[in-house]
């Protein structure tokens, strides 16, 4: 085989199908984000970003850099070892702490990122726990799937926030055989939110456990950022909850938050956490100084809701069509890969707005999308700019409109 032939080969058909991934190579300004330098094409442009998961502007604000820069010239750069052999600092502990808090459970595990979070805490659970069956939300995402599939354990997919599909499927099991319940809280592409709660009855019916991912939730909903499951009082019903450091939060890092036991477990048997060098004293300490700054301030929780509901209006006032969920995304519905990179480019070429399409195989064919992440730290101009571009584009390439009665 020629190999090199062949990675071309594979990679033109994901050209010719428009499902080639370009990263645009962008330079964050600290105390000026939303807005970036684009170093693309040998330039470099300014440019507004309105895809990112920064969803508070937590990346950047003084709290957070504080106790970055002190944990730094306090401890130095790198953890400087797994957390078994001597990668365990002060500052590590202590954001466990402020995450076992947040959540009202025993304990927290910290892993390098969210994806690992999942892949090595669910990975662990179902492998190690005899004849486990997982029930997975058919939309999970993939660090979810991946973790699951590793553990080899069984599984069943069942329809996206269908309880009765889910209930059939756990009804068809025995009683006493190990279930564990796999889903999210708000679902990353399409924005809506599962129905924790009637999850967590049907678990306690069929004596599953829990296992809720909150990774776009946490640090924007409930009353101290606790996520979807602390806004509506369940987080003492989910046997886990997971998250990120790196979303809302601002920083880097995953986690989960369950009974003193169960962290133990998985601490003490997954792979993705012992075989691994610990995130950096000074990256744990910004993320506890975020942690800790959203459980009192509600300031950018509204600010955040506001920008929402004020970009959702003004995209209505142009007819294009956006998807009505009860979260903070925003996915405007293309439809088309070809049309929605293409959508994407012209914004970036000629009105410096960065929204990255999102294409199969992150979401189904037929309903690629521009996914937006609205944020406190966007202005009113920034939104003119956004909704004005979208405007003439979507005449341009000829895309259908809400039509006004619609909405
Ligand atoms: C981003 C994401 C993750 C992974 O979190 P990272 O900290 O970015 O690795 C996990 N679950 C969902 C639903 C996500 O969208």
């Amino acid at each position: 085989m020629n190999y090199q032939t062949f990675f071309a080969d594979r990679l033109d058909a994901l050209k010719a199908e428009g499902n080639y991934r370009v990263f645009a190579e962008l330079e964050r300004r600290c105390g000026d984000f939303p807005h970036a330098a684009n170093h693309g094409g040998g330039t470099t442009k300014p440019v507004t970003i309105w895809c990112s998961n920064d969803y508070l502007g937590m990346g950047q604000h003084p709290k957070v850099l504080t106790a970055m820069h002190e944990a730094l010239d306090r401890c130095g750069a790198g953890a400087g070892g797994t957390r078994n052999i001597s990668g365990t600092t002060h500052d590590h502990v202590l954001l466990e702490a402020e995450l076992a808090d947040l959540h009202g459970k025993e304990d927290a595990l910290l892993f390098t990122s969210g994806y690992v979070s999942n892949w090595a805490a669910l990975g662990t659970l179902a492998a190690r726990i005899p004849d486990c069956l997982v029930l997975s939300d058919a939309l999970n995402h993939a660090s979810m799937i991946e973790g699951i599939r590793h553990s080899k354990a069984d599984r069943v997919i069942w329809r996206h926030n269908d309880l009765a599909d889910l209930e059939a499927k756990l009804a068809a099991q025995p009683l006493d055989r190990p279930k564990l319940i796999a889903f999210e809280s708000v679902y990353s592409m399409d924005g809506d939110i599962a129905p924790i709660k009637e999850i967590c009855d049907l678990a306690d019916r069929y004596n599953a456990m829990t296992y809720l991912d909150e990774v776009h939730a946490v640090g924007l909903y409930g009353p101290r950022g606790g996520g979807i499951a602390e806004r509506e009082g369940l987080m003492d019903r989910l046997t886990v909850i997971e998250g990120t450091l790196g979303k809302a939060f601002g920083v880097m890092g995953g986690y989960i938050a369950a009974s003193a036991d169960l962290c133990d477990f998985v601490r003490s048997f997954a792979s993705g956490f012992i075989f691994t060098t610990a995130i950096p004293p000074a990256v744990a300490a910004g993320a506890a100084a975020s942690i800790r700054h959203l459980k009192t301030s509600q300031v950018e929780r509204a600010a955040h809701q506001a920008k929402v509901a004020d970009l959702r209006a003004r995209l209505d006032a142009q007819g294009i069509p956006h998807e009505r969920n009860p979260s903070h995304i925003i996915p405007v519905m293309v439809g088309d890969p070809v049309k929605c990179k293409y959508i994407s480019d012209l914004l970036l070429k000629d009105y410096g707005i960065y929204i990255q399409p999102i294409n199969y195989p992150t979401v189904p064919k037929g309903t690629e999308r521009l996914r937006i992440t609205p944020s406190p730290v966007h202005s009113e101009a920034d939104m003119d700019q956004l909704v004005t571009a979208l405007g003439a584009l979507w005449t341009q390439c000829e895309l259908a409109r809400m039509p006004l009665a619609a909405q």
